[in-house]
């Protein structure tokens, strides 16, 4: 496929503000597709819609679902990972990002990284953004942001001052 046209004549476009489902191949949810103007690199549909739609995807940046739909590519749904509300609203519910298998789980972090990785959901980047960023499974940074793992290394701003308090309370 390589044509604007291909691609949305393969989405299911129902209400502007409905998703909008991939109706070719999914793989761990998401839709995908070789995408020829990326060199047939197999390609999340998802990642596509924003590239036709908004341009090129900044380095390092996953493009995530306000909806929390993953096979859904309407434009309007996707967004670069920048909002907390959302991020946390997907972490809550459990959506994980497709974890490519070269991921290593027992991966070595240094501190600086895992302080680079609070910073960075602190500042709104969606975990998947993180996972990719850092080359590590997207449950590693989400144990690292609920400090099950890491917890010496700088506190995230997130859920600051309610971790603090209770801590100095002494309560457990
Ligand atoms: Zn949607």
């Amino acid at each position: 496929m390589n044509t604007a046209e291909a691609f949305w004549a393969r989405v299911n476009r129902g209400e502007p503000l409905s998703c909008w489902l991939w109706k070719g191949a999914i793989s761990a949810g998401y839709g995908t597709l070789q995408w020829k103007p990326s060199g047939l690199r197999i390609q999340k549909a998802h990642r596509v819609a924003w590239l036709l739609t908004y341009g090129e995807i900044p380095h390092g940046l996953s493009v995530c679902h306000h909806c929390d739909n993953p096979p859904c590519v309407n434009p309007q749904h996707l967004f670069l990972g920048t909002q907390r509300d959302n991020m946390q609203d997907a972490r809550r519910k459990g959506r994980r990002p497709n974890v490519k298998g070269q991921a290593n789980p027992n991966a070595q972090l240094t501190e600086l990284e895992v302080g680079y990785i609070r910073e960075g959901l602190s500042e709104g980047y969606c975990p998947a953004a993180m996972a990719r960023a850092f080359g590590i499974p997207w449950h590693i940074v989400s144990k690292i942001d609920r400090r099950r793992t890491w917890r010496h290394v700088a506190w995230n701003p997130i859920r600051p001052v309610d971790f603090n308090l209770r801590w100095s309370r002494g309560a457990r």
